[in-house]
């Protein structure tokens, strides 16, 4: 059996006649950090809603570790251990940030969580133990105790993908993790990604930026027109004429 966690198969998804996304087919391997680029309304966000049960294909079907997620919720996806990150801020604005990272933790332990439950829980050592890991383990350390609301914007991104962590993810779904972010915090996010990547998580990562891309990714597939153009390492897609093409009047590859 080979090691592959993700497996898009013939997929297609169309809005009112839109051709969103054809033919996608797309496979993801344990431990692999795999880059989707392609320029604006390629489809990029699509194939991620896609993935996560946000939207249903038209055909074609997605399947995780073994399991078929056609036609399942959501919820039921994440529980798989599908975890996407970055695309909403979903952070809690007014709690500190070891609240915030212990919301998703003791989530995932209860199956579900009612913010009134909360403090019935904060006393629970593990569990503010296990946030307190994380947020250290990303930099966030002196500011624990602050409210979510007083973070910098790359602060906050931080505090989102501690909170995806949090989950345990078995695949991290990144869509555009540094959108919108300065150099020097970009290249703190590379930083962080790359320590993600170490310990071996399997990741997708959706990114306009190509010095994340080339920093981080294994294997990189090219949106264009709603169809995979090209697909290999990023030497391989680097050099293929089809990839600049497809950029040309965007940013340089
Ligand atoms: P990307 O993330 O690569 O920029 P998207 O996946 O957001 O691209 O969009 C792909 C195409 O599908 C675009 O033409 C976009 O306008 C269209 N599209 C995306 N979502 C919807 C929707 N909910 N309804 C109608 N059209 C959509
Ligand atoms: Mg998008």
């Amino acid at each position: 059996m080979d090691n592959t966690v993700l497996h898009v198969a013939d997929v297609h998804k169309s809005f009112a006649g839109l051709h969103a996304l054809s033919d996608i087919d797309l496979s993801v391997k344990e431990g692999e950090t795999h880059a989707i680029i392609g320029p604006n309304g390629a489809g990029k966000s699509t194939l991620l809603n896609v993935c996560i049960g946000r939207l249903k294909p038209d055909t074609g079907h997605v399947v995780f570790d073994g399991e078929n997620l056609t036609g399942r919720a959501p919820h039921e996806i994440n529980q798989l251990g599908v975890v996407r990150v970055f695309q909403t801020p979903e952070i809690f604005p007014d709690l500190n940030l070891l609240e915030n990272v212990m919301v998703p933790i003791l989530a995932k332990r209860d199956g579900s969580f009612k913010l009134r439950w909360f403090r019935r829980f904060w006393s629970e050592v593990d569990v503010r133990k296990k946030a307190t890991d994380i947020l250290e383990d990303l930099g966030l350390g002196p500011q624990i105790q602050s409210l979510a609301t007083s973070l910098s914007r790359g602060d906050k991104r931080r505090l989102e993908l501690a909170m995806g962590l949090a989950q345990e993810p078995r695949l991290l779904l990144l869509d555009e993790p540094t959108a919108g972010m300065a150099r020097h915090d970009t290249n703190a996010t590379i930083d962080l990604l790359k320590k993600i990547k170490a310990s071996g998580m399997t990741k997708v990562i959706i990114e306009h930026d190509m010095h994340v891309v080339f920093s981080l990714a294994d294997r990189i597939s090219v949106l264009a027109g709603g169809r995979i153009i090209c697909q290999g390492t990023p030497e391989e897609v680097k050099n293929d004429p089809r990839v600049k093409e497809a950029y040309l009047g965007e940013e340089q590859v």
